[in-house]
């Protein structure tokens, strides 16, 4: 080897060394922890989206055709979250407090729990953002008389307080929306959508709707999307620390269940079809979340499942929700959510759950759903 070969190698060394020990020195517990840390996917909420602006005009194109108003859109927000330090998962998330429960998943997603996260440096991190949070919610039918006053009422004393909200309500018949009274930071938008003779498709059409506001106007207006069902109520705070790119929620009777117990959808034919052997957790459809991307990517493809399953004369056992599960089995949630989030009374009340957030209305079939 010549000198400059030389040169240049020890060069290279230099710099791998200096980057090892920065990174050292900067880890969460100052140990050689940084290579896990460094792997766990909701290390920061603002990360991965970072370089995203773009991403949109790129869809919509089919090419990466550069827009000056874009690039100009994307300065600006790259400068701002830059000037926001990074928060990373460790600052705010102690699986440790919840030894008894399982806190972190197998690629290293942090499952909320109560206890496990420090909702204050949470506030601060997310107030200094200005942040703004959807959340869609529907009711076809009986389901306005029934269950979207609570809803909505729960949802404004408890959904994110404090930050900017915006509910986008879908029903039926506008003229039978409840009056509700917001807080000031909270703000409510209307549509009325089209029913479908079955509860099933009412349930299922969700996901064609939700995909088709977020294109049309819900991506320029808000940070956070949370989509859930409208027969249930918020009982406590269900805060910033639930945010995340793609959050899924627990379903209260299945989280200590056996995989192979799981109610998948388990006919080869079917879209949502999971082997035996194969999965991770039972999710609930009651409440799914995330950045406006990725809730468009998860309804598209779930629409698309259930239209491929109509087209074969089959419907997925749990409807929608058996290709919410389908979809996460492939595109794992960055953030999982405790069924404290979403719990039945029904089960009881066991000693890990400390701090129910929303829980179930009791289920009356009979009398809200058109056919049983
Ligand atoms: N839904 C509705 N009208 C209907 C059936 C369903 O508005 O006739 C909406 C409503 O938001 C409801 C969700 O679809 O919460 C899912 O249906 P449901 O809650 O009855 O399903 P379950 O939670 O019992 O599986
Ligand atoms: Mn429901």
């Amino acid at each position: 080897m010549n000198i400059k070969g030389k040169v240049v190698l020890s060069m290279l060394v230099v710099s791998t060394v200096v980057v090892v020990f920065w990174e050292y020195v900067n880890s969460p517990e100052g140990s050689f922890l940084w290579i896990y840390h460094m792997k766990i996917p909701e290390v920061g909420d603002s990360s991965r989206q970072k370089n995203w602006w773009w991403l949109p005009s790129w869809l919509n194109n089919g090419t990466h055709s550069y827009q000056e108003e874009d690039v100009e859109r994307g300065r600006e927000k790259q400068q701002k979250e830059d000037s926001i330090e990074e928060l990373r998962l460790w600052d705010w998330f102690n699986p440790k407090n919840r030894p008894e429960v399982l806190t972190v998943t197998p690629w290293k997603a942090p499952i909320v729990w109560e206890g496990t996260y420090d909702r204050a440096l949470l506030e601060k991190y997310y107030a200094r953002q200005k942040i703004t949070v959807g959340l869609t919610v529907f009711a076809v039918g009986k389901y306005i008389e029934h269950y979207l006053e609570d809803f909505l009422e729960s949802a404004n004393r408890y959904f994110m307080v404090g930050h900017r909200v915006i509910f986008y309500v879908m029903v039926d018949d506008a003229s039978r929306m409840p009056s509700i009274h917001l807080s000031p930071l909270h703000s409510l938008q209307v549509f009325e959508i089209k029913s479908e003779k079955r509860w099933q498709d009412i349930s299922m059409m969700r996901m064609k709707t939700i995909g088709e506001h977020i294109l049309s106007h819900i991506q320029h207006e808000v940070d956070f999307l949370f989509c859930m069902d409208v027969d249930q109520v918020f009982q406590d705070n269900f805060g910033v620390e639930t945010l995340g790119q793609l959050v899924a929620q627990l379903q209260a009777w299945w989280y200590k269940a056996d995989r192979d117990k799981f109610t998948y959808e388990r006919r080869k034919l079917s879209a949502a079809y999971i082997p035996f052997g194969q999965g991770d957790f039972y999710y609930h459809a009651a409440i799914f979340g995330g950045t406006p991307i990725h809730i468009l990517n998860l309804t598209r493809e779930c629409f698309e499942g259930i239209l491929q399953d109509k087209s074969n004369d089959i419907e997925a056992e749990w409807h929608d929700e058996s290709h919410l599960n389908k979809y996460f089995l492939f595109n794992k949630p960055t953030k999982i959510l405790s069924p404290e989030y979403c719990w039945d009374y029904q089960i009881g009340l066991p000693s890990e759950i400390k701090n129910v957030k929303v829980a179930w209305q009791t289920k009356e079939y009979s009398l809200v759903r058109s056919n049983v």
